[in-house]
């Protein structure tokens, strides 16, 4: 049985607004779960009627079975971390750790073991002594996380913890929370509108707009297989090219090139002739020049960033403009023209008025 539930969660605030619609998943228990999209969607409302810091305005949501609409936070047995880690400024590593479980009336030999473990899993036994004024941003964060995990919850909820980190430390930390989700083994929901973060820490990731979901799967899912446009441009970066056209002659025009989308479509494409279609695919999955079972274009290239690992080549075709990813030492000269080619598996065609895509 699943250990979290939620069946058609639906959230209306008080002035009317419907932030959140029909959200409905099942969670394993011990599965790692991200929340990702664009500010405003309605990640943090979903998650702090989880959490039961808000109400539920309709919908059910069950623990373990058992209906926990009405349960208080406490009874839910959950810990969060928020992004925004106030720390007791006067409070050593170990205080602040321990300031959970001394308000709950622990004795002090159980909390002493706690916190030496969790500080353990964290990285901090060498820090206990320290006020958080001595530690640096990614040190302060995990004393937020221990103080978050010393108690022994079975689902842990995460709203954007790293957003005060810098770049390099957010790297860093994002292996360690992976890190010790496993250790703990709790059910970890995360939120976050990095896309990045969430392709790297999920077992599974919601995808949200709007207050709607998208879709729900593994990283893998999200990015070889998006049910629509948003999805498709918001997994991956650069983010998918998409190019708009109408069928004509069971073709769409892109530049000077004509493409065949029976290639795709098979006999379905009588079904598009004069409507548009939305061609998709991605910076990467592009070969320079002519490929057999591809689609192959002609671009004039605009601009080229070298960074390191590849190079993305900012290209024209006609009035449409679009991203490729190549390898470095295959970057051509602006002011060029280049040929280049998308294998038919990698391209990706969606319904322009529904923006779903085409199976
Ligand atoms: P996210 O976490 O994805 O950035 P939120 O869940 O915080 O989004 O917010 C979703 C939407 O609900 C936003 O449009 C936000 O302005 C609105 N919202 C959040 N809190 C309240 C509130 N207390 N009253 C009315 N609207 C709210």
């Amino acid at each position: 049985m699943a250990y979290l539930t939620l069946k058609n969660i639906n959230k209306i605030y008080p002035n009317g607004y419907h932030a959140v619609h029909d959200f409905s998943m099942e969670m394993e228990k011990g599965e790692f779960i991200v929340f990702v999209g664009p500010s405003g969607c309605g990640k943090s409302t979903t998650l702090r009627m989880i959490a039961g810091l808000e109400d539920i305005s309709n919908g059910e949501f069950l623990i373990d079975g058992k209906r926990a609409n009405e349960m208080g936070p406490r009874e839910r047995g959950v810990a969060m971390v928020f992004q925004s880690y106030a720390l007791y400024p006067q409070m050593t590593v170990y205080d602040n750790i321990a300031f959970g479980l001394e308000l709950q009336g622990a004795d002090e030999e159980y909390i002493d073991e706690r916190v030496r473990k969790t500080a353990a899993i964290l990285g901090l036994t060498d820090y206990l002594d320290r006020l958080p004024r001595a530690l640096s941003g990614g040190q302060r964060q995990r004393v937020a996380i221990g103080r978050a995990i010393i108690r022994k919850v079975g689902v842990f909820l995460m709203d954007e913890p790293l957003s005060n980190l810098d770049a390099k430390q957010r790297v860093t930390m994002r292996s360690e929370i992976t890190q010790i989700h496993r250790e703990t083994g709790a059910t970890t929901i995360y939120v976050t509108h990095d896309q990045t973060e969430a392709m790297t820490m999920a077992d599974r990731i919601v995808v949200m707009k709007d207050g709607y979901v998208q879709q729900i799967g593994t990283p893998y899912e999200l990015y070889f297989k998006p049910v629509n446009v948003f999805v498709a441009g918001f997994i991956g970066e650069p983010p998918m090219n998409f190019i708009r056209a109408t069928v004509n002659g069971g073709a769409i025009t892109v530049g000077e090139k004509k493409l065949d989308l029976s290639h795709k479509l098979g006999a379905k494409v009588s079904e598009y002739e004069g409507k548009e279609i939305i061609f998709g695919f991605r910076p990467e999955s592009i070969k320079l020049g002519a490929a057999d079972q591809a689609y192959v274009l002609d671009a004039d290239v605009e601009l080229t960033e070298m960074l390191g690992d590849n190079t993305n080549v900012y290209i024209r075709m006609g009035d449409l403009q679009s991203i490729l990813k190549v390898d470095p030492h295959d970057t051509p000269e602006t002011d060029t023209n280049i040929e280049f080619s998308v294998p038919y598996e990698n391209v990706y065609l969606f319904d322009a008025v529904t923006e779903k895509v085409i199976e």
